[in-house]
């Protein structure tokens, strides 16, 4: 019996009234997804390609991503599959995109900017993804990291459609971004939120360096307002805002995204079944209050608390 219970396909992601709230998995490896749809996730938010390529010294060719891709997209099919081009620099540096060292690289040629300027990179990710895309059922969704202006996202958006892909968005990771949502939405099929930089960028603090942890807290009402910016602009404009930062994998503060306006949440595969029980106990307008409750507060600390405090009042 346990065994047959186990092996049943698990409920699509969803709140207490029906609302869909697509579940996703980060990957870094095509190795990883047969573990994330063996956890329940409906398909990948965050593909991270530069993990790929941590270690080559050259680029690698069109011909070797299109395998790998068709690997990634061949395990999800009928699926959406979010492959995000490389986020080459800052904490996770490529030997064939970032030459010049600099003082203070999560502020320097990361994502976008690195990829513009190595451009050749950037159309062969593209035409690699475009071609794997034709041949496998999945529904491929390419995005570009660290945007900050309508100018980049108009770029890249252009670039990718140029090259046959079809669905081209943009993350939001800096402050910028998240003000101007709307603009940047204008210019791109959808927009997913990376917590992680966003809250590195929003509150100045590295996310990398351990004396300044407590500041890295996407509960931060700085954060959650900008996240709101962005909801409300896709909303506007009927389009997808996922969440595909650390912030997604916390069972209370996903309620809480979803009532600030994300419409997919993706996460590490092992955070998929608390998440998904934790949605299934509020309904939409339930979800809105954790958030208003959550974006007065004075702090992560009081936000958590807050948001925490209106869900005992609920369930
Ligand atoms: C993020 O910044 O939240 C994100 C998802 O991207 P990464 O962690 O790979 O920078
Ligand atoms: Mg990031």
């Amino acid at each position: 019996e346990r065994a047959s219970r186990a092996a049943a396909p698990l409920a699509p992601g969803a709140l207490a009234d029906g609302t869909p709230v697509p579940l996703l998995a980060n990957l870094g490896s095509v190795a990883g997804a047969a573990d994330a749809v063996r956890l329940g996730a409906e398909g990948v938010g965050l593909f991270r390609t530069e993990f790929l390529f941590l270690d080559a010294e050259t680029a690698p060719t069109a011909s070797r991503q299109q395998a790998e891709y068709t690997r990634l997209l061949a395990a999800f099919p009928r699926r959406k599959v979010v492959v995000r081009v490389l986020d080459a620099g800052a904490d996770k540096p490529l030997a064939f995109v970032n030459d010049a060292p600099e003082s203070n690289p999560a502020l320097g040629l990361r994502g976008i900017r690195a990829l513009r300027r190595a451009e050749p990179v950037l159309r062969d990710q593209l035409t690699a993804l475009a071609a794997a895309a034709a041949a496998t059922e999945a529904e491929l969704w390419v995005m570009a990291p660290m945007i900050a202006t309508v100018e980049e996202t108009r770029y890249f958006t252009a670039l990718a459609k140029e090259l046959g892909i079809r669905v081209a968005g943009v993350m939001v990771e800096t402050p910028s971004a998240a003000l101007i949502a709307d603009r940047i939405l204008a210019a791109a099929d959808f927009a997913s939120i990376g917590t992680n930089d966003l809250t590195q960028y929003t509150m100045a603090a590295d996310r990398l360096l351990g004396t300044v942890a407590a500041l890295q807290d996407p509960w931060h009402p700085a954060v959650l307002r900008l996240i709101a910016e962005v909801g409300a602009a896709g909303a506007a404009q009927g389009k997808p805002v996922g969440i595909c930062g650390e912030a997604a994998a916390d069972p209370l503060l996903a309620v809480v995204l979803v009532g600030l306006g994300a419409t997919s949440l993706s996460m590490s595969p092992s955070a998929l079944a608390d998440v998904r029980a934790s949605l299934s106990r509020f309904n939409l307008s339930e979800a809105k209050t954790l958030a208003r409750a959550a974006l007065v507060a004075d702090g992560a600390l009081e936000a958590r608390a807050a948001a925490a405090s209106a869900a005992a009042e609920i369930v």
